[in-house]
């Protein structure tokens, strides 16, 4: 008899977990948002480094971190700062995640701190923004944000807050106990854990107590969790065929 998957659905993070650390992007990300915290609050040039990990240490990112000391920045202005000159030529097509993607039957979601549009231009730049049906980005996770009458009114919520683990969940409409989650932050995975989802955590060589797996690259999934390829639950077929299945998952991340 057939072994059935564990999963039903598989939440994967975005930035240095569908594409490496290495490729330069995220040392890119850094120096914008030191030139933001110059050019756009003032801070000198030479404490906007500190600045920077001490507000992504506490408040998650320094967009929280300055709406929260009562820096009246924009999000959408800051994203487009911070994201909007990055080099996305770094990031390369992925021929091989996007196979294993494409045989992967479960529902697949990407769960990111960053901004919708900044999601977009990555995944297609890996070339697999079809492999899923949802993104759960910034915006999910702060529709009200510009309800804030005082930019410190109403947090920012990110991950590795139990808030943005639940809005997740939410918006994804899966069962917690049945969904592998993703992501190469150790505090996101405890999270992830602390809500009661399987957890992946990816880049790495060594595992952490709430990491149920571990992978140094997220392609190694193939041979870390086979379960994901078991077959289905009887009860739980696929219906739907792989036209329909790229139907999906082109509306509904384009929408
Ligand atoms: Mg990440």
């Amino acid at each position: 008899m057939d072994s059935c998957s564990p999963f039903d659905s598989i939440i994967f993070d975005l930035d240095d977990t569908l594409y490496s650390s290495k490729t330069g992007i995220g040392q890119s990300l850094k120096k914008n948002i030191d030139d933001f915290l110059v050019e756009k609050c003032g801070f000198p040039v030479s404490k906007a480094s500190a600045l920077r990990v001490e507000l992504f240490k506490t408040y998650g990112s320094s967009l929280a971190g300055l709406r929260a000391m009562g820096y009246d920045v924009d999000a959408d202005d800051y994203h487009s700062y911070v994201h909007g000159r990055l080099p996305y030529d770094l990031i390369k097509p992925d021929a091989q995640l996007r196979s294993i993607l494409h045989s992967i039957n479960q529902r697949k979601i990407i769960f990111t701190n960053s901004d919708r549009i900044h999601a977009m231009k990555a995944l297609e730049r890996l070339g697999v923004k079809d492999c899923f049906e949802q993104i759960i980005c910034f915006e999910t996770m702060n529709f009200n944000l510009s309800k804030a009458t005082r930019p410190e009114e109403i947090p920012v919520i990110l991950k590795p807050s139990l808030e943005a683990m639940n809005i997740a969940i939410e918006a994804a409409q899966v069962d917690p106990c049945r969904t592998l989650f993703l992501d190469d932050n150790v505090k996101n995975i405890a999270a992830g854990k602390a809500v009661g989802l399987p957890t992946v955590l990816v880049g790495r060589a060594t595992k952490t107590k709430e990491a149920d797996y571990t992978l140094e690259m997220v392609t190694d999934l193939v041979q870390v969790v086979p379960a994901i390829w078991f077959k289905e639950e009887k009860d739980k077929k696929i219906t739907r065929t792989r036209s329909e299945m790229d139907f999906v998952a082109t509306t509904a991340v384009g929408a």
